[in-house]
């Protein structure tokens, strides 16, 4: 595919290449004009992981730390998260991990890059390079972390609170939706971060339970 061919899209909706090569995949989306954030991130943050990971995980879009190294979930909230998937006894090389916006979107407050949610508009238009990654990983499970990707994946606004501890079928797998580790690490107070911890990690648990459980061979 051309170069070109992304360039030109610029109508608010990412036209990834037919193909479920995940290396070319991610190559087409570097070079993505489809919305304006491409000027704000310093490079397209791709997902990470293996084909035919029975467990793809999608976050909101990359921060800061992610931004400048060009991997998902390698910040805080990534240490976070990776720590969980330990405690919950999930096999990490088995897990595919994205972001439903996969440019950082920021403003400066002085010296700092303060992280502003992706809206709408920006979620839709990346939407087409999560479809690619879910047809090439092909996982049996969808694990949502916070309402930016649950958004995505189930095309709806929904609260996570109300929403997790139990899967619904999109897309043709199962959803889960819980916290965003960066919840986590942003509530105000130990008793309140103590029990979404927690939840976030019983969440974690009950995914992975399914995912690995419908890979199985029988
Ligand atoms: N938060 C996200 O949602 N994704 C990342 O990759 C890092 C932090």
């Amino acid at each position: 595919m051309s170069e070109n061919k992304i360039e030109a899209t610029g109508k608010g909706r990412a036209n990834p290449p037919a193909t479920r090569d995940l290396k070319l995949l991610r190559t087409a989306a570097k070079r993505c004009r489809a919305c304006h954030l491409y000027r704000c991130g310093t490079q397209t943050v791709f997902g990470e992981g293996p084909k035919a990971a029975p467990l793809f995980v999608v976050g909101e879009q990359p921060g800061d730390h992610e931004d400048l190294s060009g991997r998902p979930f390698v910040g805080p909230a990534g240490r976070l998260f990776d720590q969980l998937l330990t405690e919950a006894g999930v096999d990490r090389a088995r897990v595919y991990v994205t972001n439903a916006v996969k440019h950082f979107k920021w403003k400066r407050a002085g010296k700092k890059r303060l992280h502003q949610k992706p809206d709408a508009g920006e979620i839709k238009a990346c939407h087409p390079w999560l479809e690619s990654e879910l047809a090439a990983v092909k996982p049996g499970v969808i694990l949502c972390l916070g309402a930016t990707a649950a958004r995505s994946v189930l095309g709806k606004t929904v609260g996570v609170g109300s929403s997790r501890g139990r899967g619904v079928e999109a897309l043709g797998r199962v959803v889960f939706v819980t916290w965003h580790p960066s919840s986590v690490l942003r509530s105000p107070d130990a008793e309140t971060r103590a029990r979404l911890r927690r939840e976030l990690r019983t969440d974690i648990k009950r995914a992975w339970r399914r995912a690995d459980r419908a890979s199985s061979p029988r």
